[in-house]
Parts: structure tokens; C-alpha cells; sequence
């Protein structure tokens, strides 16, 4: 695992670090601690793009230097000579620039900062009552025996699956259950039980894709996606929808494809949701999503409780955590329950193993190639399943050749929500990870109107949204995280970005808001100001970077701060958005010239490599995709095995 912190920046970063360490004093005031520079560093280490660390490297080296310093502050100091006043100050004016540069760098460089001290234990935690892990993880065996890679080497299967998260693992299962020799390649680590340490910034670094440090080329919008041995499945909400009768009709239109209609799909659906256990009786509401609910309850607006893939779920404070995966095994991630089923009939899984390309011979995949611990893995196979997630799938597409439409309509429900401050303590990161939902807005704005729902907020990522306009402030506000609480209004997108590969061959994701989508962020993020108004909030903000907030009971305020906000906007990183699903960037359907892969998963430009994970939604789901993604996985593994009978 990579190491996150230096103990000493290298000579040839002390610039950096001096100009971080400057810029951190004024971002945190008395709270900037001498780690923070390294840890910032090592973040930056983890971006996708090499291009995107070189260019902020290159702005921080500009900030150390006087004419450089001049251009981007207006003082004519190095950075590191500036007071924590002047700090403060400069961020703040990059943040209310007009243009998009300064206020993107005062993005990155706010998020990382925060996170640099929030998302480790220490006495910033302590002071906010966050009570760090709960205990030891438990020493528990693990139940899967991944296959060793000690030099290079060649395997030779059937299948060949890359990628074991939700589309992944399912799509295994069922070709082991066929009959088939399948070989799973994850790029993840192998973390079970007993490896949740609960600590944030490890869980970032050792669970999530990039390190949790994806977005897009805006930074308009965070993504944040599963890398590990189960991918997503492992640390999500749990949250299990089957797919809404009205995106299966639409997705048969779009696509042509008659099996989103025929009930070929409803049967995979069934089959899945039975296999993870899927109950709504699982669902007892912690804090967050009680007030939630009783704020929907004073308003009359529809709440239903969320089905969930769990299995002797404690459904209580421990619950909250388990967004850095689930210490009890109550989770049915396909870590618990498709990969042992895989693995049961013979599949072989190795972790750590990076594709980087899929072998193509004369228009036909023959297996791929991975970089596994230092050494190349060659996997020679039949077929070649692409299950790596919406970002890294066409990724890997891209660098093996493919185009046309292989990384277009990329979705990304982007999410922001609203905190409220309430007297009582909320300890907005505990309790069951996602209780409750509403789709009030579908009254009113109809099927792409979005849903509302929380998410268990801990301080690393808390901290990074709560909005920062002075050091002091925002410690104020931290003071209170224990008194916070969410509602995020999730966007079901009509915008579609795309994904595309840099010189090295890693993702780039392009995406812009359009017109409609921008409206039902504005409406979702209104409705959940209401929501936490009614539910007693004494003050309720945006999570726009400057402070927007209203005080419920005050006659217009409401209506005052829905138009602010609204005109503060939500594109271009105005806003803090976080995109926990992505879909669409490899969509199914019957014509080549807008789709990228067939009615049987195969992809239109190369026989026998097929795609078998949320990139093949044909628009958005509109609801939590995991069940959606594995269902079409289910189904998806029969028509494979079909074709190679
Ligand atoms: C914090 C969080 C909470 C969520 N909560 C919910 C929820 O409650 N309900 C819900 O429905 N959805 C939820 N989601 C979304 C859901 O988990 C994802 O949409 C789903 O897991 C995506 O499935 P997938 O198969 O497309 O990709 P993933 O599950 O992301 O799996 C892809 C895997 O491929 C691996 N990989 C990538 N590139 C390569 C490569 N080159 N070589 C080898 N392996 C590679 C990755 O490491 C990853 O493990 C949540 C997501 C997150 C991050």
C-alpha cells in the first residue's frame, strides 16, 4: 500500500511544502499542524493524471517565487513570507474570482488541506467529539485465497473479468456457475473484516479509486468509486433499488434492446436482490435520517424506508462506518457473496493487478495485459469482460484502441445537499448508512426529478464541504459537526460528459451541467433546505464555499436563500458535488452510432470482449445503481456463456 504521509518532503519539494504550509495557516489558522504539507504531497501523488499533479506542482513552485507570487496573490513575497492573514485572504479572493483557475486551485487546495487534518485522529477530532474508530477491526480469517503474482506470468482461462465490484463480480459468478475457467484481475487490495481500520484517511487511500481524489476536469464534481477486491459493492450505502419500471422503459427505447421490457432483465433483478438478501426491514433510521424523515413528515412529502443488501445488520451506531467497509460481514458486497460463489467453482482472482490493455487479435480479444505488484501478468482467454466502472472501463477500451462511441454519455448523478445546525447532537457520520428516501420532486418535475437522501458525512470529507470563508469560520462550524445534519438531493442527468485517456492512458472526465439539470439541482438543494427547516434546524446552508444560509422562521428568508443559491450557481466547482454513481460511458444499444455495446454486451467494435458493469446503462438510473448493475451482470453472464458454448 502506498505510504500517505512523508516524513520529510525531499529537497526538491521543500518549495511545495513551504508554499502549502503557508497557505494551510491561513486555511486553518491555529489548527495547521506541520504534517500537513506531506500529507497534502502525498494526496497529489495519487491523482489520476500526471499532467494534473505536474500543473498544480508547477503553480505551487510559481508561489514560491516572487514574480510568480506577484501574478497569483498580488504580494510580492514568496508565499511562505505572507502572514496567516494575508494567506487567508488570498485564498478567499481565488475562491470569489472571477475566473475559473483561482477559484479551482482554491478548491483543490481548500479539500486537500481539510482533509490533511480532519481525515487523520488527532486533536482537531477530538476537539469536534468525532470519536475516532470504534474499537480494533476484529480478527477475523478472510475467506478468499487471491492468486499470488511473485514474477511474470501467464495465465490461460476461459474468461478473463477485470474489475470485482458490483458488474464484476456478479458476472463471474455466473460463468463459473456455466462452467467456465474464470480468472478475475483486480487492481485493488484484498481488504476484508479484519483490515477496516475506520480510519478515514486509510480507508481513502486503501479503498477508493485514485485515493479519493478523482474529479472532474472542472473539479466541478468529485467522484468517488470503490478500488478494492468487491469495488463498490464493498464500500457502499447498501442502498438496493431494483430498477424503476420507468428507466427500464426508457432504457428499451434508447437502446432498441428488447430485454429491458421482456422481463429477461426483471428476472435477473429478482435473482440478485435474493442472492444479497435485499429487505426493507433493515432500515431502522440513526439520527441524520430520522431527521429527515420528520421534516418530510411535517411537509406532507412522500418518505419510504430503502431497501438494503445486509445480513444481520446492527442497524446502529456502528453502522455509519461502514462506508469504509463493513468490520461484521453484514454487507453483501460480492467480496461476501458472488466472488466466494466464483471462487467456490475454481475462479481464480488476483488483487493488485492494473490492466492496462486488452490483447486484440483481428478484431478479437484474446486476453489482456496487467501490471500485478511490479510484474506483467499476461492473461490469455476466449473472452475478455470489462467490468472496471464507468471511468476506468472505457479507459481501458480507449487505450486498447476502441473510440466512436466508447466513453461518450457518461452520467454522474451529480449530488450536494444542504446542512442544517441543529441544538441537539446529530453525529451526522453514525447510524444505518442510508434509511430513508423521497421523490417528492418526481411529482413535480417528473422522471428526471431528483431524490432526496442522506449519507453519513465523517470529518475528513465533512470538513471539505462545510463552507470555508475565514480559518475562524470555518472552525466555528467544525466545532459544531457533531450538531450538523444532511439531506443531498441526487440529480437524475440529462448532462452527459465524457470520459477520455491521457498520454499514459489514465481517465480524464469531462463533464459540464446542462440547463435542466441545473434547475433540479436548484430545486432538490431547495427541497432539502425545507426538509431541514421543518425537521428544526436553527440555520440551514448550501454547500457552496461562501457561507449561504438561512434562519428557518424568519419571514422570507427561505425564499431569499433558494434564489441566492440559485444564482451562485452549481457548474464549474461554484458548488461542492459529488458523484457517487457513474454510469453510461460504454451504453448498450442496437446501433453502432450511438452505442457501445450490443444487446449481449459484446462491444460493436471488437468480437468477444463485452462490457458487464454500470458503463452499459443506456441514460441514468435515476436510483442507486448497484442492484441495476448487477442484475444486468446476472444477465449478462448467460449470454456470454451462450455464445461461447
Ligand atoms: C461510498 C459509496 C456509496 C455508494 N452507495 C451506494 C448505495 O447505497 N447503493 C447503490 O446502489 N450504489 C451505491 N454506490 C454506487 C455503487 O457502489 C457503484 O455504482 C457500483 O459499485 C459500480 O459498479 P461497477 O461494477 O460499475 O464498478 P465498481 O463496483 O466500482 O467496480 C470496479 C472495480 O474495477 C476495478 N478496476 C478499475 N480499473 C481496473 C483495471 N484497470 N484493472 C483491474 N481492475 C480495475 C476497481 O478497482 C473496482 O474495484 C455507492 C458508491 C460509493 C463509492
Amino acid at each position: 500500500m502506498a505510504s500517505v504521509t512523508r516524513a520529510q518532503p525531499a529537497p526538491a519539494e521543500r518549495p511545495h511544502a513551504e508554499v502549502l504550509a503557508a497557505l494551510a495557516a491561513g486555511i486553518l489558522g491555529p489548527d495547521a499542524t506541520p504534517e500537513i504539507p506531506g500529507r497534502v504531497l502525498a494526496t497529489l501523488d495519487q491523482l489520476a493524471s500526471r499532467r494534473d499533479r505536474d500543473q498544480l506542482l508547477a503553480i505551487l513552485r510559481l508561489l514560491a517565487t516572487r514574480a510568480g507570487a506577484l501574478t497569483l496573490t498580488g504580494h510580492p513575497v514568496p508565499v511562505s513570507r505572507l502572514t496567516n492573514e494575508q494567506a487567508e485572504a488570498v485564498v478567499r479572493g481565488w475562491q470569489e474570482s472571477r475566473w475559473a483557475v483561482p477559484r479551482r486551485l482554491a478548491s483543490a487546495v481548500v479539500a486537500a488541506t481539510m482533509t490533511a487534518l480532519y481525515a487523520w485522529p488527532g486533536p482537531a477530532l477530538e476537539r469536534i467529539g468525532y470519536q475516532g474508530p470504534l474499537g480494533p477491526a476484529p480478527d477475523v480469517p478472510k475467506r478468499l485465497d487471491p492468486v499470488a503474482v511473485t514474477a511474470d506470468e501467464e495465465l490461460v482461462c476461459d474468461v478473463v473479468v477485470v474489475g470485482s465490484g458490483a458488474g464484476g463480480g456478479t458476472v463471474a459468478a455466473g460463468l463459473a456457475e456455466a462452467g467456465l475457467d474464470v480468472v478475475v484481475l483486480e487492481k485493488g487490495g484484498y481488504a476484508a473484516e479484519a483490515d477496516f481500520s475506520h480510519v478515514e484517511h486509510e480507508a481513502n487511500r486503501d479503498l477508493y479509486l485514485y485515493g479519493l481524489t478523482l474529479a472532474t476536469t472542472d473539479l466541478g464534481c468529485r467522484i468517488i468509486a470503490g478500488s478494492t477486491l468487491g469495488g463498490g459493492t464493498v464500500v457502499n450505502y447498501t442502498t438496493s433499488f431494483k430498477t424503476p419500471d420507468f428507466v427500464l422503459a426508457e432504457w428499451a427505447r434508447v437502446s432498441g434492446v428488447d430485454a429491458f421490457v421482456s422481463g429477461e432483465v426483471q428476472a435477473s433483478l429478482d435473482a440478485v436482490a435474493e442472492r444479497l438478501g435485499v429487505t426493507t426491514e433493515a432500515s431502522r433510521p440513526g439520527a441524520r435520517d430520522a431527521l429527515m424523515e420528520k421534516g418530510l413528515a411535517q411537509l406532507g412529502w412522500h418518505c419510504a424506508p430503502l431497501p438494503r443488501n445486509v445480513r444481520g445488520c446492527p442497524q446502529d451506531a456502528s453502522c455509519g462506518w461502514c462506508g469504509m467497509g463493513c468490520r461484521l460481514g453484514a454487507k453483501q458486497s460480492t467480496m461476501r457473496t458472488y466472488l466466494e460463489d466464483a471462487a467456490a467453482r475454481g475462479t481464480r482472482i488476483v488483487t493488485g493487478a492494473d490492466v492496462r490493455r486488452v490483447l486484440i487479435n483481428d478484431a478479437r480479444a484474446v486476453g489482456v495485459e496487467a501490471r500485478a505488484d511490479g510484474h506483467r501478468l499476461r492473461v490469455r482467454a476466449k473472452a475478455v469482460v470489462a467490468a472496471a466502472g464507468a471511468i476506468e472501463t472505457p479507459a481501458l477500451l480507449l487505450r486498447s484502441g476502441l473510440e466512436g462511441q466508447v466513453g461518450r454519455h457518461l452520467h454522474l448523478h451529480p449530488g450536494t445537499g444542504a446542512f442544517g445546525l441543529f441544538d441537539e447532537d446529530v453525529r451526522f457520520w453514525e447510524g444505518t448508512t442510508q434509511a430513508r428516501y423521497s421523490a417528492v420532486l418526481r411529482d413535480t418535475l417528473g422522471e428526471y426529478g431528483p431524490i432526496l437522501e442522506t449519507v453519513p458525512v465523517h470529518p475528513g470529507t465533512g470538513s471539505a464541504a462545510v463552507p470555508w470563508a475565514s480559518a475562524a469560520g470555518h472552525r466555528a462550524l467544525m466545532d459544531r459537526f457533531a450538531n450538523l445534519s444532511l439531506c443531498a438531493t441526487l440529480t437524475r442527468d440529462t448532462s452527459s460528459g465524457r470520459v477520455r485517456v491521457d498520454r499514459d492512458g489514465n481517465p480524464r472526465v469531462l463533464y459540464k451541467l446542462n440547463a435542466t439539470d441545473e434547475q433540479h439541482v436548484a430545486a432538490g438543494l431547495a427541497a432539502c433546505g425545507r426538509v431541514l427547516a421543518a425537521a428544526g434546524a436553527t440555520e440551514v446552508m448550501s454547500l457552496h464555499p461562501r457561507r449561504r444560509t438561512f434562519r428557518p422562521g424568519e419571514p422570507g428568508a427561505f425564499e431569499a436563500w433558494a434564489e441566492a443559491v440559485r444564482q451562485a450557481g452549481f457548474g464549474g466547482g461554484r458548488i461542492t458535488m459529488f458523484s457517487y454513481h457513474q454510469m453510461g460511458s460504454c451504453r448498450m444499444g442496437a446501433d453502432p452510432a450511438t452505442s457501445a455495446v450490443d444487446a449481449d454486451h459484446q462491444t460493436h467494435q471488437v468480437e468477444h470482449l463485452y462490457v458487464a458493469d454500470s458503463s452499459v446503462f443506456p441514460t441514468a438510473s435515476g436510483v442507486n445503481p448497484m442492484l441495476s448493475i448487477m442484475g444486468l451482470a446476472h444477465r449478462a453472464a448467460g449470454r456470454i456463456a451462450a455464445r461461447l458454448s
